[in-house]
């Protein structure tokens, strides 16, 4: 398996790479390059948030937490009472960084459906929906967005899985196959479940036709 390091430099050098190819060709502004490149680098280290104690799990936990915290924050004529509102924004903060990341410990397998191609495109697709609903970004930069982060994903899938082959004693270990699956088939339910929450994400989606206008030009 690769560690932390190797995941987050092989990311962010594929990800600021490729951002960079589409700032040279007119494919994006400055900023929705940088944008890009942090999504794709994002997307490298996302599949390990199954280990609840690895540096991505805590770091997404701890981000996720504050956006929740800022956004009831900053509603604040959501509660009326100013006051209130910092006190709710620090309790979904401490829900979200201890309880979230506890429960989803207790319903994840390391190297379950997390580890598959599946779930590179749930997130990559739930990446689209975000960006287009929650950032009012065009379709192209949506869809482009969830990109990043479904490349960024399979990425990683394929460096645990390169990294499973013992080169040195042309062995392989244990853990191959485990990383880059389609879908899980010894966690069937769960499957079922992601395959499920991959249509229903897909839905929430917008409309592929700018990119397909964007591509056959
Ligand atoms: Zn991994």
């Amino acid at each position: 398996m690769a560690t932390f390091k190797t995941h987050l430099t092989v990311a962010v050098t594929f990800s600021a790479g490729l951002a960079g190819g589409f700032l040279i060709t007119d494919l994006a502004t400055p900023k929705t390059a940088f944008f890009y490149g942090l999504l794709g680098s994002f997307g490298g280290i996302l599949p390990d948030i199954d280990s609840p104690r690895s540096v991505p799990a805590q770091l997404l936990f701890n981000v996720l937490g504050i956006l929740f915290a800022t956004l009831v924050i900053m509603n604040d004529s959501f509660f009326g009472i100013i006051h209130y509102s910092w006190l709710v924004g620090g309790l979904i903060y401490v829900f979200t960084y201890y309880g979230l990341s506890k429960l989803m410990a207790k319903f994840t397998v390391h190297r379950g459906n997390f580890h598959s191609v599946l779930a590179a495109i749930w997130f990559g697709l739930a990446t689209t929906a975000g960006v287009y609903h929650l950032l009012a970004a065009r379709e192209l930069v949506a869809w482009t967005a969830g990109a990043y982060v479904m490349l960024g994903y399979l990425i990683h899938l394929g460096l645990d899985e390169v990294y499973s082959i013992d080169f040195r004693n042309r062995k392989l270990k244990h853990s191959l196959g485990s990383a880059l699956k389609i879908v899980s088939l010894r966690h069937q339910k769960s499957s079922i479940f992601l395959m499920l929450a991959t249509i229903g994400m897909f839905l929430l989606t917008p409309e592929v036709s700018s990119v397909i206008k964007f591509l056959w030009h």
